[in-house]
């Protein structure tokens, strides 16, 4: 068990650059590492230069949060074209509608008497696809919150006074995204969402693999996923979720693992996509 394929970077809400994950990665004996940051690919090319430096294999990915009738899904793209503008135009948008929520989120702060000026969180995110941690942080710094988890619970969360949802794609336009782009749609940790009926769906879109192990599942719904996984002919990925410390607090690199072939069996079906 030596891959783990969902990690996030400082390309979006995670605390380590892409290079330093590959270089956490080769310390704690990981073969392969996925690097799946939202929104975007930013982070992919310096972790594969990191990663060919120090022999992990790095697969190239992103996450997509998509909006069900206010069901979140999360979709994984694994080997997306990277230059194809198709991507670029898509995750530009995105990056947009995060850029004007996030005023959006300041505006409704302000009006509880909390100032957070947008420059600060766009420090806080530096490249990263600015999002709900980076302004928790800010709120966390300047003393509202004890800490990230805090911050959404008071403020950030659903129906929280500063929460403003942002443009999603459907789970239907994520995977036709990916699919367009040449990418493996992969349905992410679905024990979050639950709704496993939405899955048949899925996979007429063009969903071909499913995230049976995540560190929000528990064995119960490993098994489950397993056998749906074989059931529908979906290829059966996994991965952490790291995001740092302070961001999913308990959370390690390498906490969920599969082995290698799962690596090839998604080279493989990217190689009967071209
Ligand atoms: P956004 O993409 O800006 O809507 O923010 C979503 C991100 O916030 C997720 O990817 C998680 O990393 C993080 N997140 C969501 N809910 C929580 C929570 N309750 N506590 C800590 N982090 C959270
Ligand atoms: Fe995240
Ligand atoms: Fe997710
Ligand atoms: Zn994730």
């Amino acid at each position: 068990m030596t891959a783990d394929l969902h990690c996030h970077t400082t390309a979006s809400d995670g605390t380590a650059a892409p290079a330093q994950l590959v270089r956490q990665a080769k310390d704690f004996g990981l073969k392969a590492l996925g690097i799946t940051d939202h929104d975007t690919v930013s982070g992919v090319q310096e972790a594969l230069d990191e990663g060919k430096r120090l022999g992990i294999e790095i697969v190239p990915g992103l996450e997509l949060n998509t909006d069900f009738e206010g069901v979140e899904l999360h979709v994984l793209g694994y080997y997306p074209d990277l230059e194809a503008p198709a991507l670029h135009e898509a995750l530009a948008r995105m990056r947009d509608a995060r850029l004007s929520r996030l005023r959006a989120m300041l505006e409704k702060l302000a009006g509880l008497g909390i100032d957070i000026r947008v420059e600060r969180v766009l420090q806080i995110a530096g490249e990263g696809s600015v999002g709900r941690p980076h302004v928790a942080q800010a709120l966390q710094e300047l003393g509202y919150a004890k800490d990230i988890r805090d911050a959404f619970d008071r403020y950030l969360g659903p129906g929280r006074p500063a929460y403003v949802s942002r443009y999603k794609l459907t789970p239907e336009q994520g995977i036709e995204l990916v699919a367009s782009v040449r990418g493996i749609a992969v349905l992410a940790h679905p024990g979050s969402a639950g709704r496993d009926e939405l899955i048949p769906r899925l996979v007429q879109t063009g969903l071909r693999g499913i995230e049976v192990y995540h560190t929000n599942h528990d064995k119960e719904m490993e098994r489950k996923y397993a056998g749906i996984a074989e059931e529908m002919g979906l290829i059966m990925t996994g991965g952490s979720d790291y995001h740092g410390p302070g961001r999913k607090e308990g959370i390690r690199l390498g906490d969920r693992t599969v082995s290698l072939t799962v690596v090839q069996e998604l080279k493989e079906l990217k190689e009967k996509m071209r």
